[in-house]
């Protein structure tokens, strides 16, 4: 059984050889907890994506201490320098360039190896977009799915965008601006257009912006305007009960109904995408799902 308990609760923090990692802020940087200001003050030295976002807080805070670059293109080369580091007794801290460290940010991969060589792993949390967004859509929080950003494949990418048409929790996904348009057309041509959405804009900054209601009214907000900042969408899961003739489940069984009955896939899948108002493509591929 693992198991390690920490002085840190008694308030002697940092401690040596301990990696800490720490959430920092999506915007704002008054949201940054004191705690993580005191790690970030007294650690031997802070791994960061990018030395010049770090540094904004460093300098808002008047901190200094020693920064090394940590990010997804050199990771697999510092992590064993970090373990020598923890061996040497440091104790160190990594952030992100905002938000949790690990959260679609580098960080994933650390904890787990520096766990398996024998070191303590405490997180300092901090803001997380994702966590922000769900909470100010007002959707049901108390289970969800969070999907990151969307795989760029093709089979992949659909395989996920059905899974969210079907789902009953509430869906968060991270997308750039630039790439949200064809985002919510896809949305819509999977999930429908009367589908309950919030896309959260620049979170917690000055130009915080929050844009619902429907897929429809998203795209029709969004039509003429060039977006900008960063977004991170809450899609409403199904209500089962009210939705149950637009599932897709629903559409699944119906198109298994027509093929018993003789049609061949791509045939029931052609009459139920006319019928629906849905890609055939997608209806085919619930054959399979
Ligand atoms: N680790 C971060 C976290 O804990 O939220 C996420 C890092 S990920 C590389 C960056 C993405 O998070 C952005 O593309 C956007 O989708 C989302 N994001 C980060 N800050 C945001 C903000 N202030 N408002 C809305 N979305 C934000």
């Amino acid at each position: 059984m693992k198991k390690y308990s920490l002085l840190s609760h008694r308030g002697e923090e940092p401690e040596n050889g301990t990696l800490y990692i720490v959430g920092t802020p999506i915007g704002n940087l008054d949201d940054i907890s004191p705690r993580a200001l005191k790690i970030l003050k007294n650690v031997s030295l802070i791994a960061c994506e990018d030395t010049r976002q770090t540094k904004k807080i460093m300098n808002k805070f008047i901190i200094s201490n020693r920064l090394i670059s940590f990010n997804k293109h050199n990771s697999l080369r510092k992590i064993p320098k970090i373990i020598n580091d923890l061996k040497e007794g440091k104790s160190i801290a990594l952030v992100s360039d905002a938000g949790m460290p690990g959260i679609c940010d580098p960080g994933e991969d650390i904890a787990k190896s520096i766990k398996s060589e024998g070191f303590d792993v405490i997180c300092i949390p901090g803001a997380c977009a994702a966590i922000t967004a769900l909470v100010s859509s007002g959707m049901p929080s108390s289970s969800f799915v969070f999907e990151g950003f969307l795989p760029k494949k093709k089979s992949e990418r659909e395989k996920i965008l059905l899974e969210i048409s079907t789902n009953e929790k509430t869906t968060i996904i991270y997308e750039s601006p630039h790439r949200l348009k064809s985002l919510l057309k896809e949305l819509s041509e999977f999930c429908g257009g009367e589908r309950e959405i919030e896309i959260a804009r620049e979170l917690t900054k000055k130009f915080e912006e929050h844009v619902g209601n429907t897929i429809d009214d998203v795209i029709e907000f969004f039509r003429e305007k060039d977006i900008i900042g960063e977004i991170t969408i809450v899609i409403k899961g199904i209500n089962k009960k009210r939705d149950l003739k637009l599932s897709m489940s629903n559409i699944k069984k119906e198109l298994n109904e027509l093929i018993k009955a003789g049609l061949t896939l791509s045939e029931a899948s052609k009459y139920l995408a006319k019928k629906n108002g849905i890609k055939k493509s997608i209806i085919y591929n619930l054959n399979y799902a």
